[in-house]
């Protein structure tokens, strides 16, 4: 026999091993994974326990599905937006085979060829990138079928932990692989989704105070990731056709095999998929209702009123010819809340108030809705209760909040449950609903307060209950049963009955804007008349403040307290200056679409209703309305040893104490900010062009002077009010002046009255008065902004305060 010297041997064992290793590399799924546990699903799945390794079982290449991504465990912070069971990125996805190698590739939706075409479409696909997310290994096979490592992608930051935390400068964190693992108590495998999740920490250097304030070790951030394979629904649903007027969301994309001529533009409006059973029926059962499930971690009394406020929703349902089609229960413990299958009304902790919110997975081919997912801020109902107490100065005897009070902030959680139910429903926020008879819970609603004849707080109207008119008829729009149906006609038909019933719709980018023009749609506000409101809402709040004292809080507490009691009073009118300020220079219009009527366009709002708006603003700016009482004053002392400030407190220039004139100056910084707001000036100063009907910016001009700057300052708190209005005023002009916002005409005519306020001042502070601080304050100001005018800057010695938040209430 012949002998195989030893380095030949050496060579044959390590080629055989090569060999083995490839065969290896080719085995067969059973083979492959004799020791794993078996999830059978949509897409199965295998566990290997001793390598805690997912692997995934590709079927269907080439074939579209949806890929949700979400985290069910967040970092609870409202400042960082890391929120538990916060949804993330919908894609359209399908896998694809390049010869080892497995592809995950999100398709482009948005760019599309609506053709049958199949060049044309294939040149779309062609133009516009398409991403693959992620590449995987085969590990083994069978005929058509391919077992991919999914561990990798499961481990990766696909909800972008490490970019929002460096985007809020909360420090550098990346993933520590050591610390995560697949999390299988919420990986299953169902008919038509698969769920996996993994526990995934985030090991960082810098930490910021956000982060700090809320982990355990602020280095190290674990959360949860959740991964939803989701498959397409069937053919069955069809697109509704979105409009402007309609009060719902749009789901757009772009067609370039549209006609010549047409839009490009597709839009269908997001909504859940609800048939009758019987679409003969004026009122029939769905195929199949809509279900929404309620976060089993809720306490007491909310959670009652959260399912109340969510079925409301079945009132819309029912005018929309359904009976019980839409339906709240309480989530099973066993059910997980990130299943693709569940709608879900989720109560989310944070460290500190915040917004909640409505989102949805929505098949962006269609905009069919597959899951409404609602996050509610768990604060929230603790902030109405603090307004209520800081007006009601309940505490006169034991610490038990009145039943009225907390009464109302379940009226407001009714209420905010079925508002963020109707975003996952598709609907739009409608700002100019309140004024309609607070007809819609898709207005943000402000507390309507006021005081009897006995002088307690009447809190008996605080937020409306059940759906408003708005509400009905959206969900008429959205989800009527059009079956043997012209359905444009009968879209139509429902746009031109809101008409007539008065309604309407105006919406975030309208409403939201500092400058915005529109007189109806405000955040916040009550009432047919907003200037009205606001000095209604002066008087509630000036009657409260006369009241303020020892009963605003509860026997133990710290004196130290009362100051952030004070905060949401004494700026109780916040909102409503708001409201008032959009009617100077205000224009009315719609979101109009031609038809058979003849159109509204764009209306500037009459005169005798922009000078309301421009007395109540100035109401503001009154010294009286400024002042805190004496009483209050002298109450509230600096903070108790053991408790601090928090960002609800009041900033101010006095140290420890409480600064007497940091309420004022933020409040009327407040209304200068938003009626010298360059845009609505700008504004003014073309209807003045137009009409002589029209307002002017030389009448508010006048009429900002007179009452300013002509008022004498005493040395009283009354007078320091007076000079702090006076300085806040000149400076808010002279930054539109030195702004590259407002238009030269305009910076022209502030520029023409702060020369007219130097030359004022100077000259009066020749004159005696009462105080040499009066002196001394007009000839300071005079030279203060004689310096800007020379040198087109304000001095770099003032800092006007910062206000204490104010939304979400
Ligand atoms: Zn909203």
């Amino acid at each position: 026999m012949k002998k195989i010297p030893l380095l030949s041997y050496i060579f044959f064992t390590v080629l055989c091993s090569i060999i083995t290793q490839a065969h290896a590399a080719i085995k067969s799924i059973d083979e492959f994974t004799t020791q794993m546990n078996h999830f059978p699903g949509y897409y199965s799945f295998f566990y290997d326990t001793q390598n805690g390794k997912v692997y995934l079982k590709v079927d269907k290449f080439e074939q579209q599905f949806l890929l949700q991504q979400s985290l069910p465990y967040g970092i609870g912070s409202n400042d960082i937006g890391l929120d538990r069971g916060q949804l993330g990125n919908t894609h359209l996805v399908q896998f694809e085979r390049f010869g080892d190698k497995v592809m995950l590739r999100a398709v482009n939706t948005y760019y599309r060829a609506n053709t049958s075409n199949k060049a044309e479409q294939q040149s779309i696909k062609e133009a516009f990138a398409s991403s693959i997310l992620a590449g995987f290994k085969v590990v083994a096979e069978d005929k058509a079928t391919a077992l991919i490592d999914y561990t990798p992608y499961l481990l990766s930051d696909v909800h972008g932990v490490s970019r929002k935390l460096a985007a809020r400068k909360q420090g550098n964190f990346s993933l520590d692989e050591s610390r995560s693992a697949v999390y299988m108590n919420r990986s299953k495998a169902f008919v038509k989704n698969t769920e996996l999740e993994a526990v995934l920490t985030f090991k960082g250097t810098k930490p910021g105070e956000f982060v700090r304030q809320v982990s355990v070790d602020p280095y190290a951030l674990t959360v949860h990731m959740h991964h939803s394979l989701i498959q397409l629904p069937d053919d069955n649903y069809t697109p509704r056709k979105f409009n402007p007027q309609s009060g719902f969301w749009s789901i757009e994309h772009k067609d370039y095999a549209a006609p010549l001529g047409d839009s490009m533009y597709v839009r269908y409006i997001p909504r859940h998929r609800l048939t009758k059973k019987d679409s003969s029926l004026p009122i029939s059962e769905p195929v199949k209702p809509i279900v929404y499930y309620l976060d089993p971690g809720v306490p007491e009394p909310v959670k009652s009123a959260l399912l109340e406020g969510g079925k409301w929703w079945n009132d819309a349902f029912t005018a929309a010819g359904y009976k019980n089609a839409f339906i709240v229960k309480v989530l099973p413990s066993s059910a997980d809340p990130m299943d693709i299958r569940y709608n879900v009304i989720q109560w989310v902790h944070r460290a500190t108030r915040g917004w909640s919110y409505g989102s949805s997975v929505i098949d962006p081919r269609t905009g069919e809705i597959l899951k409404g997912h609602v996050t509610l801020g768990s604060l929230r109902v603790r902030q109405d209760i603090l307004i209520a107490e800081a007006l009601a100065a309940p505490y006169l005897k034991g610490n038990e909040v009145a039943k009225n009070l907390q009464a109302m902030a379940l009226d407001r959680i009714r209420q905010l449950s079925a508002h963020e139910i109707g975003h996952t429903l598709g609907i739009a926020h409608n700002f100019a609903a309140s004024v309609g008879d607070r007809a819609s819970v898709m207005d943000y609603p402000h507390p309507l307060l006021s005081f009897n004849e006995q002088g307690k707080l009447d809190v008996t109207r605080g937020y409306a209950t059940g759906m408003g008119v708005w509400d009905t008829q959206v969900i008429k729009y959205g989800y009527s049963d059009f079956t043997n149906q012209d359905e444009s006609a009968e879209l139509a038909a429902i746009l031109k009955e809101n008409k007539a019933k008065g309604l309407e719709f105006i919406s975030d980018s309208d409403a939201r804007a500092k400058g915005g023009a529109h007189p109806t749609a405000h955040l916040w506000d009550n009432g047919t008349n907003p200037s009205q409101e606001l000095l209604r809402v002066l008087d509630v709040r000036k009657k409260a403040l006369s009241q303020f004292g020892i009963n605003n809080i509860k026997t133990g507490d710290s004196l130290s307290q009362l100051e952030e009691k004070l905060v949401p009073l004494y700026l109780f009118h916040r909102f409503q200056v708001e409201a008032a300020v959009k009617l100077i220079a205000g224009v009315d219009y719609e979101y109009e679409t031609r038809g058979d009527s003849p159109v509204k366009g764009a209306q500037v709002v009459n005169k005798k209703t922009q000078q309301e708006a421009v007395n109540a603003i100035f109401a503001t700016l009154k010294p009286s309305n400024l002042l805190l009482p004496e009483s209050v004053l002298s109450l509230i002392p600096p903070k108790a040893y053991g408790e601090s400030k928090s960002r609800e407190s009041i900033v101010g220039r006095t140290g420890l104490t409480l600064d007497a004139m940091a309420l004022p100056e933020v409040a009327v910084q407040h209304s200068l900010s938003l009626l010298l707001n360059a845009q609505r000036l700008n504004r003014l100063a073309q209807q003045q062009a137009r009409s002589n009907d029209f307002y002017s910016l030389d009448e508010l001009l006048e009429e900002l002077y007179g009452q300013v700057f002509n008022a004498s300052s005493p040395n009283t708190m009354t007078g320091k009010i007076t000079q702090r209005v006076q300085f806040l005023t000149a400076k808010a002009m002279a930054d539109i002046v030195a702004s590259d916002s407002a238009s030269p005409e305009v910076q022209a005519q502030l520029r023409y009255y702060l020369v007219k306020l130097s030359e004022d001042f100077n000259q009066n502070s020749m004159l005696s008065h009462t105080s040499t601080g009066e002196s001394a304050f007009k000839q300071y100001l005079a030279e203060q902004v004689n310096q800007f005018l020379i040198k087109g800057q304000w001095p770099n010695n003032f800092k006007v305060l910062p206000i204490p938040p104010g939304s979400p209430i």
